[in-house]
């Protein structure tokens, strides 16, 4: 049997996936892709992601509220804890902070984003699910948010990776997974290959992040988890092994972070 790759972080319900779900599903059998991971960012669009995984019994769903999504319902800690508890929910997030559109607004005034990160840790502590991590441009709140609420003990994943390597080491000694996208194939993308290469491959996680980020040589096209092979092949070559080694190391790392059968 050939390799089967998990992608451990995709929008199946954003436009440009989810109206066409079944050729999405298609093209992972076609390219080995066996499961993947369908990631939630409001509790408005909980429902339909979770319905995905209810569906489709090689799909599961996270519960949680996206940093960049503004204006919509603010998450409790039960808010989440009852997602998260629901059949085939495996994560809480994605969480995190992303400094990266700040605009006119300062450091200060992204109070709020700080403490939906501290509920969605709390609320991973209590359920005992992974967190899985959005960090962007926002790496030293991240990380020391991340040990005042004691997030090592729930653990979880760095996704969409694109920080350095000092930031990859303090999230592995903290236990944490990390995963790359497809800008691990992007041509400007020299420092981040340097971060993966130095990731052990025990810990790393592999994932589209679709619709966005297809990695070369779809770039530019609407990403899907039958790309997730691409990621696989960059992170293959730079540590000198065997695409198929890949598949298993990753796909074995899922099992082991989301517990997805139990
Ligand atoms: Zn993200
Ligand atoms: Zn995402």
């Amino acid at each position: 049997m050939a390799a089967m790759y998990v992608d451990s972080h995709c929008h199946l319900t954003f436009e440009g996936l989810r109206e066409r779900i079944d050729d999405v599903r298609a093209a992972m059998a076609a390219a080995d892709v066996g499961r993947a991971l369908v990631i939630c960012t409001t509790l408005e669009e909980f429902d339909t992601v979770h319905g995905l995984a209810l569906r489709f019994d090689n799909f599961w769903a996270t519960a949680g509220v996206h940093p960049d999504n503004e204006g919509v319902r603010e998450p409790s800690v039960e808010d989440l804890v009852l997602r998260a508890e629901l059949p085939r929910v495996v994560a809480i997030g994605e969480t995190g902070l992303d400094y990266y559109r700040l605009g006119e607004r300062s450091l200060e005034d992204m109070r709020w984003q700080r403490e939906r990160f501290r509920v969605h840790i709390r609320a991973a502590r209590a359920c005992a699910k992974p967190l899985v991590i959005h960090t962007r441009s926002a790496s030293i709140d991240t990380m020391a948010i991340l040990r005042e609420e004691g997030g090592h003990v729930a653990g979880g994943v760095f996704h969409c990776f694109t920080e350095t390597a000092e930031v990859a080491r303090a999230a592995l000694d903290l236990g944490f997974f990390i995963s790359f996208s497809g800008i691990l194939t992007f041509r400007n993308a020299d420092d981040l290959r340097e971060v993966a290469r130095f990731v052990p491959l025990d810990r790393l996680l592999i994932e589209t992040d679709s619709p966005y980020l297809a990695p070369a040589p779809h770039r530019g096209k609407v990403n899907q988890p039958a790309y997730v092979p691409w990621v696989a092949k960059q992170v293959a070559e730079l540590k000198q092994l065997s695409q198929a080694a890949v598949a298993q190391a990753t796909s074995a790392n899922f099992d082991r972070l989301f517990r997805p059968y139990t």
